[in-house]
C-alpha cells in the first residue's frame, strides 16, 4: 500500500496511487469493503463510473402509472414497516404531489428494513403491479437524500435533473456507499481534479476525435451537466481506454516485427507434391491467404498471423502447406490444437499424407505414454519428427525441439496470449499461425488478437449446399426420428449430439449414455450406433471414429466432443439434443461437422421448454443464419466478450468502461490513432506524445505486461 499522501507546501496532497482509506469518511473498514469490488486507489474511485443515470424529466408522476408497465418513480417516505401478511414483507409507501405507490420486498427484509426513514427522498425502477392498489415488488431503489438534511446545501450534488446510479453491490450499501455515499466521497476529488489528474491524451486526438478533455469527462461522469453530457462523458472515459490497449498491441506488433525471423525458402517441390495429392483445388480465398502466409515466412522478420474463416472454410489444408514450407528449409513444424480429440483428429487427416511425402509425423498429448512417449521426444528432439500434433503437451518443459521454425496454434477461442508466448520461447523466434475455429467478431480481433496481421477466408469450397436448419420441440421425437431413419435410407450417415458441462459432467455423460443405450434397443435396432464421449480412452475413440469414417456406424451418439476437427462427407444429418443449453457459436460449429460433403444436409435443434429469451434469440439465429461471421457477431452481442470466450483463461483484456459490442466505433478510432502514433514515434518520445508515455507507464505497463517501450 502506498504512503497516504505526499507533502507540497506545508499541506498533504492526495495523488491517484494513494489507498481510498486516506479519504475523509472512508478509512479502513470501508476501505476493505470497496476493494472487495475492485476500488483500490483513489483513481480506482475516480474510474467507478455511473452504471446508468435518471434524468428526472424521464421519471413518471405517481397518478400516470399503469399497471405491467416498467418505470420509475420520485417521492418522499410516507410511512414504512413490516406489514402483517402470511408471508412477512417491508413495505414502503412512497408519495410525489400526485398519488402514492408501495414498494414491497419480500427478502432480504432484514437489511430493507432499517434504511428508510420518513421523508427520505427515495428513486424506483420496477414493474408495477396490483395487489390492493399499485405496487413495485424488490424494485431498483436509491435512497436520493436523507431527510434529516433535507435544505441542506450538500443535497443538492444529489438532487440535480440527472441522478447518477452507481453499481452498488448490498455490501456498500451497509457501508452507506450507496449511490449517494459514492457521490458524497468522490465531490472533494473532482473539485480539486486540476491537481489529481493531467490530461492523457495530445490535444490533437481531443479534438480531432471530438472527445472532452479528460477532467471535464471525470466531472461529468459522475456530476453531470445534462444528458447528453453523460455520454460524452463516457465516451471519452471509454476511448481512453480503449486507446490504451490497442497502444499495448501496436508496441508489442511492432516489436514483434522487430524480432529477426527466420526466411523460409519459397515453396518448392514438397509443396507442391502435396497440392498435388489433393482430392481438389484450392479456392481463390485459400489461395490468397496461403500467399499473404508465404509471404510472411519469406520474409525475415518474424509472422505472426491470424487466420479466419468460417467452419469448413478449409483451413487445415492453408496450416498444412505453411508447415510443409517451413519442412522444407529445413525447419519443424508443431500444430497445437486445444483437445486431444481435435489433436487426434488432425493426425488422422494429416499424418498419412504427410508421411507419403517423407515427413515423419508424430502425436504428442497427455495420453502418450510410457514408452511411445519416450520415442516421441526423443524424435522431436533429434529432428527426424518433422510436423509435430498435439495438445498442451507440446509446450511442457520436457519438449525440446530440434528446431521449431513454425508454430500453428488451432485456437479454437481458448488460447491465450500467454500460452502462445511460451510455446514461441521453444524455438529462435519461430513464426506464428493462429487459427480460429469460427469467426471472432472484427471488434474483438482487434482487442484480442490486435497485435497479429490477419488474413480471411471468406468462401467456402465450392459445391456445399446450405445445411437446412429446423427447430423442433421435444414432444416431436417421433418425427425427428423417422426423418433420420428416411436419410440412413439414403445411405447416409448421421449424429446425435448431447451436451455436457463441466459443471454437471456426471448428470450429463449419464444421459447420453442412456439415450444411447434407448436409441439402440428401442428406435434404431437394426442399425449400427456407437457412442463417442470424452472418458472413453484416446486409442478406442480413435478407432471409433475411424469406424465412423468407414461408413461402419450408421449413427454416432456423441458428447460435444465431436464439436471440432471431425470431418466425415458422408454424414448429413445432425440432431441436436438439447440445443438451448448450447451457446450460439458452439452450436454453429456443431452444426459446421454436416455440410462437408456435396449432399444436402440437415440440422435438427430439439429445444425443451421452457426457453429463455436468449435461447430463443440463439435458436433464431441458428435457424435463419448460416453465414459464421453474422452468427459471431450475434454471439457477442448476446453474450459479451467474457462469456463468449468461455470461462477459460482467454488472454482478453479487462475493460472497465468500454464495451466492445457497443463502442465498437470508438475502438476503430482508438485503434487508428494508437497505431499511428506508434507508427510515427515508437518510443513516444516526441513532445506532443510524452503524456501518452508517462500515463502508460504509470498506469497501463503493468496491466499489459510483456511490452516495452524505448
Ligand atoms: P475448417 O476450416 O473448418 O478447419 P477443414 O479444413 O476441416 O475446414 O475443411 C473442411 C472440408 O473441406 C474438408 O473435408 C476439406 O478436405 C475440404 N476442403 C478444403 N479445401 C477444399 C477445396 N478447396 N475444395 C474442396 N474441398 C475442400
Ligand atoms: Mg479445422
Amino acid at each position: 500500500m502506498s504512503s497516504p499522501a505526499t507533502v507540497t507546501q506545508g499541506r498533504p496532497r492526495i495523488k491517484l496511487e494513494d489507498s481510498v482509506q486516506y479519504l475523509k469518511g472512508i478509512g479502513p473498514e470501508k476501505a476493505k469493503v470497496l476493494n472487495s469490488v475492485g476500488i483500490k486507489t483513489i483513481e480506482d474511485l475516480l474510474y467507478y463510473i455511473p452504471r446508468r443515470y435518471l434524468d428526472r424529466s424521464t421519471i413518471l408522476p405517481m397518478n400516470k402509472l399503469k399497471v405491467g408497465s416498467t418505470v420509475t418513480v420520485i417521492g418522499r417516505v410516507e410511512a414504512f414497516g413490516m406489514a402483517k401478511t402470511r408471508r412477512p414483507q417491508f413495505q414502503v409507501i412512497l408519495k410525489d404531489n400526485t398519488g402514492f405507490i408501495r414498494l414491497v420486498w419480500f427478502s432480504k427484509l432484514r437489511w430493507v428494513k432499517n434504511l428508510f426513514e420518513e421523508d427520505d427522498l427515495v428513486v424506483a425502477s420496477g414493474q408495477i403491479t396490483l395487489y390492493r392498489g399499485l405496487q413495485m415488488v424488490h424494485p431498483e431503489f436509491e435512497i436520493v437524500s436523507k431527510s434529516d438534511r433535507k435544505g441542506n446545501d450538500e443535497e443538492l450534488i444529489h438532487t440535480g435533473r440527472i441522478i447518477p446510479l452507481y453499481p452498488s453491490t448490498a455490501e456498500l450499501k451497509k457501508i452507506h456507499l450507496d449511490s449517494r455515499g459514492l457521490r458524497r466521497a468522490l465531490k472533494p476529488l473532482l473539485d480539486n481534479l486540476t491537481n489529481l489528474v493531467s490530461e492523457t491524451l495530445p490535444q490533437r486526438i481531443v479534438s480531432d476525435s471530438n472527445l472532452l478533455p479528460l477532467s471535464k469527462a471525470l466531472k461529468n461522469v459522475h456530476f453531470p451537466e445534462d444528458l447528453e453530457m453523460t455520454d460524452l462523458a463516457r465516451s471519452r472515459l471509454a476511448f481512453d481506454e480503449l486507446f490504451y490497449l490497442e497502444l499495448m498491441l501496436a508496441l508489442r506488433k511492432k516489436r514483434i516485427h522487430r524480432e529477426k525471423g527466420i526466411a523460409f525458402q519459397k515453396p518448392g517441390n514438397l509443396v507442391r507434391s502435396a497440392l498435388k495429392m489433393l482430392p481438389f483445388e484450392l479456392t481463390e480465398a485459400q489461395k490468397k491467404v496461403l500467399r499473404e502466409i508465404a509471404s510472411d515466412m519469406m520474409s525475415e522478420d518474424s509472422m505472426h498471423r491470424l487466420l479466419q474463416g468460417d467452419v469448413g472454410s478449409g483451413k487445415t489444408i492453408v496450416a498444412l502447406v505453411a508447415m510443409l514450407m517451413a519442412v522444407e528449409s529445413g525447419y519443424q513444424a508443431a500444430l497445437m490444437a486445444p483437445t486431444e480429440i481435435l489433436a487426434e483428429q488432425h493426425y488422422i487427416t494429416i499424418h498419412q499424407m504427410l508421411e507419403s511425402l517423407g515427413v515423419k509425423t508424430v502425436l504428442l498429448t497427455s495420453s502418450v505414454v510410457g514408452t511411445e512417449r519416450e520415442i516421441i521426444l526423443d524424435q522431436i528432439a533429434k529432428g527426424t519428427a518433422g510436423v509435430m500434433l498435439g495438445t498442451h503437451a507440446l509446450i511442457q518443459k520436457k519438449v525440446d525441439f530440434f528446431k521449431l521454425g513454425l508454430v500453428v496454434i488451432d485456437e479454437q477461442h481458448r488460447f491465450g496470449v500467454m500460452q502462445r508466448a511460451k510455446l514461441k520461447q521453444k524455438g529462435i523466434s519461430p513464426d506464428v499461425l493462429v487459427m480460429t475455429a469460427t469467426p471472432i467478431p472484427r471488434s474483438l480481433a482487434l482487442t484480442l488478437y490486435g497485435d497479429l496481421d490477419v488474413s480471411v477466408i471468406d468462401r467456402l469450397p465450392p459445391g456445399r449446399k446450405t445445411i437446412k436448419t429446423f427447430l423442433y420441440n421435444e414432444n416431436l421425437k417421433s418425427e425427428i426420428y423417422e426423418f433420420l431413419e428416411n436419410q440412413l435410407q439414403k445411405g447416409h450417415q448421421a449424429y446425435i449430439v448431447y451436451p455436457l458441462v463441466e459443471e454437471s459432467e456426471k448428470a450429463d455423460l449419464k444421459a447420453a449414455t442412456q439415450s444411447y443405450e434407448f436409441l439402440k434397443k428401442e428406435i434404431f435396432p437394426h442399425r449400427r450406433l456407437a457412442l463417442l464421449h470424452g472418458r472413453i480412452k484416446s486409442k478406442e475413440r480413435e478407432s471409433i471414429m475411424q469406424a465412423f469414417r468407414d461408413g461402419d456406424y450408421d449413427i454416432l451418439v456423441a458428447t460435444t466432443v465431436v464439436e471440432v476437427g471431425v470431418d466425415v462427407h458422408n454424414a448429413t444429418v445432425m440432431v441436436i439434443e438439447h440445443a438451448e443449453r448450447f451457446g450460439l457459436s458452439q452450436l454453429h460449429q456443431l452444426r459446421g461437422r454436416i455440410g462437408r460433403g456435396e449432399d444436402q444436409s440437415f440440422c435438427l435443434l430439439v429445444a425443451n421448454p421452457p426457453l429463455s429469451e436468449e435461447a430463443q434469440k440463439r435458436l433464431k439465429a441458428m435457424t435463419s443464419i448460416t453465414d459464421g461471421f453474422k452468427i459471431s457477431e450475434i454471439d457477442l452481442k448476446l453474450r459479451g466478450p467474457g462469456e463468449f470466450f468461455g470461462t477459460r483463461q482467454h488472454g482478453l483484456p479487462e475493460l472497465k468502461i468500454a464495451d466492445i459490442v457497443a463502442d465498437a466505433k470508438l475502438l476503430y478510432q482508438a485503434r487508428n490513432w494508437a497505431f499511428k502514433i506508434i507508427e510515427e514515434d515508437p518510443n513516444l518520445t516526441q513532445k506532443n506524445n510524452l503524456c501518452i508515455r508517462s500515463n502508460f507507464i504509470r498506469k497501463y505497463k503493468r496491466r499489459f505486461s510483456l511490452v516495452d517501450i524505448g
